[in-house]
């Protein structure tokens, strides 16, 4: 039976994080608990064999087991509404995440990035400037390695993608540099509403020594003291110490205030929404005092993550992009912003919607597609929002979408994959989804 004491920690939820908590506070020789609400939740075979003295609660836990806890380490898929929390939480234990027991430990500055979309392609990006000027760089958090398998005394630098669900339950992190890359709606079924999104993402600035914003997107902007250092970036003239675009003897050119850095023609990454991404990790490696020539050496190699508006075939003047990780509005407007021109995209498009609101998808829709391919939960949702702007079709599989895209669409069209939705209704998670529009797009090659 656990005793009731402050020092009491329990670990909550047991996916790859909670694990990672584990396996952490075991190697500090802490003693803990683990619960989980599921009966056989994932992670528990390497939990026991690891760690067979740690007690495990699973399952139906009772009140009793999370009473007395005083620190309850609380995963990022577990909500901080879940009955077991709240009474653990008002019988005084401190709701805390991993990355308050990551930043605890680091030695090295570590940079936090969160934002509705682009946070795996610029940390990515900032952990490869980090790379290219020589640094021994840890790069993971909500995507890839979890934050505390990254420590290591031998580490100069950190780079961790932060989620909004791992910035609600974190005290103050005191972050070498925190950025917030852009904020649109996401996770409203399990945020509630914007305003709460939007203060979970802006955690991430509690105690940080510089911070990283996007100039024109105002949800981006903290409140912090004044001596914090603010370096902006945006996608038009930067101003005078910020990152920005500049036209210079008639090419588009990539600017730090009037230091001139890269034509946009030099980047390897398409679409203007890559522009961003680009200018926002210059603007955070130069905030974490990255040498300028490095971080270039890395834009300039730098060709994106599979699943992010990657070309994946060419056919008859068709291009088939899968932009399966666009699973939420925002990314799939800036997929259609970035890579769509005159109504020239066949958009495939549905899964879960999240709570979303696609009337937001109207504009870029009535711009760009001519027709929009919808499957899975939310079809008649997307159908009901769209129907009057675009021709909409309903869609059983991922098969029959690539099929009838691919069938009416002509020279220069695109067929992109964009959901703007998540995909576990019909498939294993994006890389699934993307994975099979791919194969979809190979097996049309095999039969013409
Ligand atoms: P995250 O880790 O935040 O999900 P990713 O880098 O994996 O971000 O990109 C997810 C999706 O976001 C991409 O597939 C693309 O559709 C979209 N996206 C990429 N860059 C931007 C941007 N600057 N603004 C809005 N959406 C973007």
């Amino acid at each position: 039976d656990m005793i009731a004491s402050s020092d009491n920690r329990v670990v909550f939820g047991l996916g790859a994080t909670g694990l990672s908590c584990a396996r952490h506070l075991h190697r500090r020789g802490l003693a803990f608990a683990v619960v989980d609400t599921r009966a056989e939740p994932p992670g528990i075979a390497e939990l026991r064999r690891e760690m067979p003295e740690v007690p495990v609660f699973a399952g139906d836990v009772p009140l009793s087991v999370v009473e007395g806890a005083g620190e309850l380490i609380v995963s990022p898929g577990v909500s901080l509404e879940e009955p077991l929390v709240r009474a653990a939480v008002q019988a005084g234990a401190r709701v805390l995440g991993d990355v308050d027991l990551f930043v605890r430990e680091a030695r090295a500055p570590v940079i936090g990035i969160t934002g509705s979309n682009a946070k795996s392609t610029v940390t990515e990006l900032v952990g490869a400037m980090a790379r290219a000027a020589g640094l021994n760089v840890g790069v993971g958090g909500n995507l890839g390695t979890p934050a505390l398998e990254l420590l290591d005394e031998a580490r100069e630098l950190y780079v961790l993608e932060l989620s909004s669900f791992q910035l609600e339950r974190a005290e103050p992190l005191n972050l070498a540099v925190a950025a917030v890359l852009n904020i649109s709606a996401d996770h409203l079924d399990r945020h509630g509403s914007m305003p709460r999104y939007h203060q979970a993402k802006h955690r991430i600035f509690r105690g940080c020594r510089s911070a990283v914003v996007h100039r024109d997107d105002p949800l981006t902007l903290p409140l912090v003291a004044d001596d914090v250092t603010v370096i902006s970036w945006r996608l038009r003239e930067p101003e005078l110490a910020g990152f920005g675009l500049r036209v210079i003897d008639g090419v588009d050119t990539l600017c730090h205030g009037f230091e001139t850095l890269i034509a946009v023609a030099d980047l390897p990454l398409a679409g203007r929404h890559n522009l961003a991404n680009v200018l926002a990790a210059l603007a955070i490696g130069h905030a974490a005092d990255l040498p300028m020539p490095a971080m270039l050496r890395a834009v300039r190699e730098f060709r994106g993550l599979p699943h992010r508006c990657q070309l994946v075939a060419e056919r008859c003047g068709v291009r088939f992009v899968n932009d399966s990780k666009g699973t939420n509005i925002g990314a799939t407007e800036a997929a259609l912003k970035g890579l769509g021109g005159e109504r020239n995209v066949l958009l495939i498009a549905g899964g879960q919607g999240k709570g979303a609101d696609f009337g937001q998808l109207r504009q870029a829709v009535g711009a760009h597609c001519r027709q929009v391919l919808v499957m899975g939960e939310a079809a008649g949702a997307l159908r009901e929002s769209l129907s009057d702007i675009a021709e909409v079709i309903d869609v059983e599989s991922m098969e029959a979408a690539v099929r009838r895209a691919a069938a009416a669409a002509r020279d220069g069209d695109v067929v992109l994959l964009s959901p703007a939705c998540a995909s576990f209704d019909m498939f294993t998670g994006y890389a699934d989804r993307g994975d099979q529009f791919a194969a979809a797009v190979a097996r049309l090659g095999a039969d013409a």
